[in-house]
């Protein structure tokens, strides 16, 4: 029996019951194979654009005996898909600007979509820049650590006439305790629900994210080019404001 990782397994959780489902960058499809081997799907196919996972997916859809359920194909992206053929689409473990390009690439074949399920190691906001952007809402957000890495899960939804509201809700400016303004853009970078749940792994994360920051800071501040001074003030104005976010949020349960 397949053995998911905690992030794989919060992804399988997030798929509905009886998809026709399709994870692009499956590597050795274990996400189908799992979802498949429980009955949680209906059809899948793996999409791989690499040789090497492209045969151990193929591998492991052999030997667990699922080669009526998952079809594994090779492409870039959403090319190994037809419009319709699919309601979930699944993709996991790359930056958000790839799966942002593939999306974006693959428009055409999002026909018949319902529920997208991302999980972008890096650039999280460009991805939820990219679902904003092409009406998709994002419908909830989950974040986890294992390994000592922090990953998080964006699930959204085609927009239908009720959804459009909710749409321009989730990145209305909001207001923090402190009388902290926090804006579309502030949202999109920190993720609207995830600053709503304000967890103790999303504040490590930023802690994290702030580390980074201030070592950009450091080095940029000690060059004596004039581009570097105004980049490293553009930096510290931005720990600046994620630092109020986070103190500001520690209060607050909206
Ligand atoms: N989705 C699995 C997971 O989350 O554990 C595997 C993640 S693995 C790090 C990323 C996979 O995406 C690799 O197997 C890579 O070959 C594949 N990949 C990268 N770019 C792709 C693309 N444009 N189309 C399809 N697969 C792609």
């Amino acid at each position: 029996m397949v053995k998911l990782s905690k992030r794989l397994q919060m992804i399988a959780d997030r798929v509905p019951k009886g998809a026709r489902l399709a994870d692009i960058g499956s590597d050795h499809a274990l996400l189908p194979t799992y979802l498949a081997k429980n009955g949680a799907i209906s059809y899948a196919v793996a999409g791989e654009v690499n040789p090497g996972p492209f045969e151990a997916a193929i591998r492991q859809v052999l030997e667990s005996g699922l080669s009526k359920v998952i079809h594994v194909r090779s492409g870039d992206g959403l090319a190994v898909i037809e419009p319709e053929e699919v309601n979930v689409i699944t993709i996991a473990g790359m930056g958000g600007s790839l799966m942002a390009s593939i999306l974006d690439a693959g428009k055409a074949k999002l026909q018949g979509v319902t529920k997208l399920i991302l999980q972008p190691n890096v650039g999280e906001d460009q991805v939820r820049r990219w679902l904003d952007a092409h009406g998709w809402l994002l419908e909830s957000e989950a974040i986890l650590e294992e390994d000592g890495k922090i990953y998080e899960i964006l699930t959204a939804v085609t927009v239908i006439n009720d959804t459009a509201k909710q749409m321009q809700a989730i990145y209305q400016e909001r207001r923090l305790s402190g009388h902290k303004i926090v804006d579309k853009e502030r949202l999109l970078q920190m993720g609207p629900f995830l600053m709503t749940e304000a967890s103790q792994v999303w504040f490590r994360k930023w802690a994290n994210e702030l580390e980074k920051l201030a070592m950009i800071e450091g080095q940029l501040s000690r060059s004596s080019a004039e581009a570097s001074k105004l980049k490293a003030e553009q930096i510290a104005y931005e720990i600046r404001e994620i630092k109020e976010v986070l103190a500001c949020s520690q209060k607050v349960k909206l």
